[in-house]
């Protein structure tokens, strides 16, 4: 005897497990690959914008730092 228990966590409904927050806006998503950590492109190019940003601003205080 086959009984077929389809057994389905409420919770699991509520708030799936592949749910992610964007690492950029926070907004809850699900993600279509692994390692992805935004909710959609746009919020991807900015974080990468931002991100390339941050490491110019770096990379040009400290020639001019160190120039002094
Ligand atoms: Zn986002």
């Amino acid at each position: 005897m086959l009984e077929q228990k389809t057994e389905v966590a409420p919770e699991a409904q509520r708030a799936p497990s592949t749910g992610r927050l964007c690492e950029y806006c926070g907004e809850p998503f699900e993600p279509t690959r692994r390692d992805q950590k935004f909710c959609r492109p746009s919020c991807r190019a900015a974080a990468s914008r931002k991100e390339r940003e941050d490491r110019r601003d770096r990379a040009g205080y400290f020639p001019g730092f160190l120039g002094c």
